[in-house]
């Protein structure tokens, strides 16, 4: 059996060998950037790329999704996931967007397929030494966008979450997996401590038209409701405890159609997120009687939409030690921490679960999700993380896999029951009418 330092030499050497081919896979995927739950020629360039490895796909999970398995050979051990978005943003000023459809890039999740990609290629021939399984997954649908074609999703029951990541979970493509490891575009090797958590609410007041200028007092102003909501919504922000790192933010999506017409319609969209599942479900619950209180002042009538979200995010403190060992033993360079985030990602619904590692790559230039994310150096954007992948997994499943049954065996915030229970608590449409007051 090979030690735990010839595997990572055999893996390193490997992608180092490659390195020209990954760059050119890289800039294959960034060429073709898709939407969420859209990502088809994405998933068909990662399934043909996995099946060059003589690996078998299943396809299709959560509509796009794709992963392959591999038995190692040598023996009992946990089962490990590398896992790759699939999905773009809507960023049409970005100098690599899809002319038709704006899809860019601008979030790197190319770098995370072609990184998970080649560290597969270097993994699959040294797999009889390791001890367990192993899983190389693209998810689809991480970015929490196009609103509106999810919603028609979930009406046709194609999906039931936005994330791509929970509807994993809900499928039970996860269930047989013991840890989750990704690596995000960036400006530098970081790993976070934490990220917020949130729940999306479309909040719909009505009231009752009228003439603006000669008969007002005939209507319900649903856009005063909507404002007054907002305005009492502000007015508790310093009733959150800081530690919750609370956020709460949006937009009026619909203020009314015209100015001499009181409006019997007006629509908030927000956000609401927070560092802890139970900080979530609190805000929340001081949103909505906000809300209410603002529909019932007027005498109209308000629902609310509930969508989940994602869950908060909290790292594995051993999974981020061994991934920084590694970045030493490669580089030389320290794994920065940038603690705890106030945005969110649906890596955070794994990490309720399973021990998760969502580090960052260095070799990108410019403001995430802006036009001008771009790779600077794609040997750190895409061969770096390779290696550093590769040799996580060596460390995790190489010498009869002590170390991954010691983090495979560390305590979950939730099992699966409960967390689907949380997500459909937290989805929910709700009314409160208050218009016979
Ligand atoms: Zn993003
Ligand atoms: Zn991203």
């Amino acid at each position: 059996m090979k030690s735990i330092a010839e595997l990572k030499k055999i893996v390193i050497d490997r992608i180092e060998s490659r390195k020209e081919e990954i760059i050119a896979l890289g800039n294959t995927l960034l060429h073709m950037p898709e939407l969420g739950y859209c990502e088809v020629k994405t998933a068909a360039k990662v399934k043909e790329e996995l099946e060059k490895l003589g690996l078998v796909c299943r396809t299709g999970l959560a509509v796009t999704g794709i992963r392959a398995d591999i038995a190692c050979g040598n023996g009992e051990g946990p089962h490990i996931a590398l896992m790759g978005e699939l999905d773009a943003l809507p960023v049409p000023s970005h100098p690599f967007a899809d002319k038709t459809t704006g899809a860019a890039h601008a979030c790197g999740h190319h770098a995370q397929l072609t990184q998970m990609l080649a560290a597969a290629d270097a993994l699959v021939p040294v797999v009889k030494e390791l001890s367990g399984s192993l899983s190389f997954i693209a998810v689809p649908a991480e970015e929490f966008q196009a609103l509106d074609y999810c919603r028609k999703l979930m009406a046709e029951e194609k999906i039931r979450y936005c994330g791509g990541k929970p509807e994993f979970i809900r499928l039970g493509v996860l269930d047989d997996i013991d840890m989750v490891l990704l690596i995000h575009a960036g400006h530098d090797t970081f790993t976070p401590e934490s990220y917020n958590g949130f729940c999306m609410k479309e909040i719909i007041f009505e009231g009752k038209a009228a003439h603006g200028g000669l008969r007002p007092w005939a209507g319900k102003n649903a856009a005063a409701m909507a404002r007054q909501a907002l305005n009492m919504i502000d007015a508790q922000r310093d009733t959150f405890d800081d530690k919750d790192s609370v956020r709460i933010h949006g937009i009026i999506s619909d203020g009314g159609n015209a100015v001499n017409v009181v409006p019997a319609k007006a629509v908030l969209e927000l956000q609401i997120r927070a560092k802890t599942p139970e900080a979530v479900a609190n805000a929340c619950k001081v949103v909505d009687r906000c809300v209410k209180a603002a529909a019932m002042a007027f005498c109209g009538n308000v629902t609310i939409h509930n969508l989940s979200g994602y869950m908060p995010y909290k790292s594995s403190e051993n999974l981020n030690k061994l991934h920084g060992d590694n970045l030493m033993e490669l580089s030389g360079k320290v794994l920065g921490n940038f603690g705890h985030r106030g945005s969110s990602t649906d890596m955070g619904d794994v990490s309720m679960l399973l021990p998760a590692l969502h580090a960052y790559s260095g070799g990108f230039a410019g403001s995430p999700h802006g036009a001008d994310f771009i790779v600077e150096d794609p040997v750190l954007a895409y061969v770096e993380g390779a290696k550093l992948l590769a040799m996580d997994v060596v460390v995790l499943l190489g010498e009869g896999a002590e170390k991954g049954r010691e983090i495979a065996a560390e305590t979950p915030v939730m099992n699966k029951e409960t967390y689907l229970e949380y997500k459909e608590k937290m989805s929910s449409k709700e009314e409160f009418k208050y218009d016979q007051a």
